[in-house]
């Protein structure tokens, strides 16, 4: 059985690549996921023919039920919109397990009397260790403040920099310490050293996310991803097992992709999201501006207005954003959008790739309602559009579209690329109330004389527009 185990590894690994080409695309997303389930499902089997797990069955089994139910019931019961914090708590629980295996595998070596590793396991599995700390507590605060539990907001503070660079020396100091040992020249205890790099570590994760405001978060939340990956990846070197060097390096390989894709669609280098001042700014006032300091109003419509603009236009954007998920309003979206096709009004959605809370939120949500795939387009393909569009509706999105980070200088989002949402003849604003969006800063497309806001949830406001469509038909 045990000469099958690589066999099986290796069918594991090719499924995870065939898995994520199939996450590639909305359309094959769903079979790439189970095609990846079913490999880790064949390589969790074949795992407990190895003779290292033999002795631990018992324990590994038991601690399978926990993670296994814990998971299913999280899955089950987690909101559509708190998907995101519940991928950056499972995210932190890989990145925690690595650094887990390295303390074990230590105190195992150190507990046996043989001492430090030697260079070569020592290497990897203080790197699992550093790696797999700083993500767990990283995404610990990510996922506190994607629950508003931790200000979403820069926290910053004076020298700063200094600590973090000074964490990142001690950090150095002791690994070097342990690499020192790791050739056999001992000076301090080891297991003090492993113990003290973890903590340095699981501290700088806090620094280093904690000072992360605003709508830098989702690059954040897919280097924090990468980072768990490389923990895994160093973990299979010290276990000596492929396939989670394989499955590892996958995971750092794609989140690092992904890291570069979102910094690129906020137009920021991934020093500056870390080391910059994005989303410091103060934060507007909670009940956001109701009015502006050159005369400008909020001009405020009630379905019927919307429903008579919408009527009359040739071409209509529909731009979704968090509101859209938290009012669960797609599937009202979509009978409105069918509604108006049916009137001979072309209907386009704008996705901006930060949209939401997590990287595809608005596609998986549309998806969920069938709208068909090729009326989503990226910002990049929009954009030109919006001039020609006789009404942009936006439904629930905020920082997104808001025209500052194109021309103001000293707002905390300028230089992020934007839907060119003030562009259109007429944009309708479907939110609760004026405040601000993740990133905290008022939004001045609803000051535009151009802008007409029709307060309410996004599914309630949305539906009363069908109806008034509907009445008039
Ligand atoms: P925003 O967070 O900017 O705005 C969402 C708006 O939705 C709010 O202003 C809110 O206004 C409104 N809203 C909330 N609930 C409802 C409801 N029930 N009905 C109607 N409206 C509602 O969202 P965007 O999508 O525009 O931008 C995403 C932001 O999140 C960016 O700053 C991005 O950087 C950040 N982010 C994105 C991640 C990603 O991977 N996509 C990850 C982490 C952060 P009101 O309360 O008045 O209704």
């Amino acid at each position: 059985m045990e000469s099958l185990i690589p066999l099986a590894y290796l069918v594991a690994a090719v499924t995870f690549i065939l898995g994520l080409k199939g996450l590639s695309s909305p359309t094959t997303a769903v079979m790439g996921n189970r095609i990846a389930a079913a490999g880790m499902l064949v390589a969790v089997i074949a795992t407990f023919f190895t003779q290292d797990v033999q002795g631990g069955v018992p324990v590994i089994v038991a601690g399978m039920l926990v993670g296994g139910v814990a998971g299913f019931a999280g899955a089950r019961m987690v909101k559509m919109t708190a998907m995101p914090q519940m991928v950056a708590l499972f995210n932190g629980a890989g990145g925690g397990a690595a650094a887990l295996v390295s303390i074990l595998e230590f105190s195992r070596e150190l507990g046996a009397g043989r001492g430090t590793p030697p260079f070569g396991v020592t290497l990897p599995t203080l790197l699992a260790l550093v790696i797999g700390a700083v993500s767990f507590s990283g995404s610990a605060i990510a996922f506190g403040k994607l629950q508003g539990i931790v200000t979403p907001r820069a926290f910053r503070y004076a020298g700063q920099q200094i600590v973090t660079g000074a964490l990142v020396a001690a950090i150095g100091a002791l690994a070097l310490g342990l690499l020192v040992s790791s050739l056999g020249t001992a000076t301090i205890d080891p297991m003090l050293l492993i113990v003290a790099t973890t903590i340095l570590a699981l501290v700088f994760g806090v620094a280093l996310v904690l000072p992360i405001g605003g709508a830098d978060m989702p690059v954040v939340i897919s280097l924090l991803n990468a980072y768990t990956g490389l923990a895994v990846a160093m973990a299979g070197f010290t276990l000596a097992n492929q396939l989670l060097v394989v499955a590892g390096t996958l995971v750092g390989a794609s989140g690092t992709i992904l890291t570069r894709l979102m910094s690129k669609a906020m137009n920021r280098s991934l020093g500056n999201v870390l080391f910059g001042a994005f989303g410091a700014a103060t934060a507007a006032g909670a009940a956001g501006p109701t009015g502006g300091d050159d005369g400008r109003t909020i001009r405020s419509i009630g379905p019927e207005d919307a429903a008579i603009l919408l009527s009359y236009a040739q071409n209509v954007i529909v731009v979704p954003g968090y509101g859209l998920a938290v009012a669960q309003a797609q599937h009202s979206v979509r009978e409105l959008a069918d509604l108006l096709e049916s009137k001979g009004i072309n209907v386009k959605y704008a996705i901006h790739p930060v949209a939401g809370r997590m990287p595809g939120h608005m596609n998986v949500l549309l998806a969920e309602a069938n709208v068909p795939y090729d009326k989503l387009y990226d910002m990049d393909q929009i954009n030109p559009e919006f001039q020609r569009a006789d009404v942009a509706l936006v439904i629930g999105a905020n920082d997104v579209t808001n025209p500052a980070a194109r021309s103001n200088p000293s707002s905390p989002i300028y230089g992020m690329p934007i839907l060119d949402v003030d562009k259109a003849q007429n944009v309708i604003v479907i939110k609760r109330s004026m405040k601000p969006g993740f990133a905290g800063i008022d939004n001045d497309l609803y000051l535009d004389p151009k802008t007409a806001m029709l307060f309410g949830d996004a599914k309630d406001a949305v539906g009363k527009v069908v109806q008034e469509l509907k009445r008039a038909a």
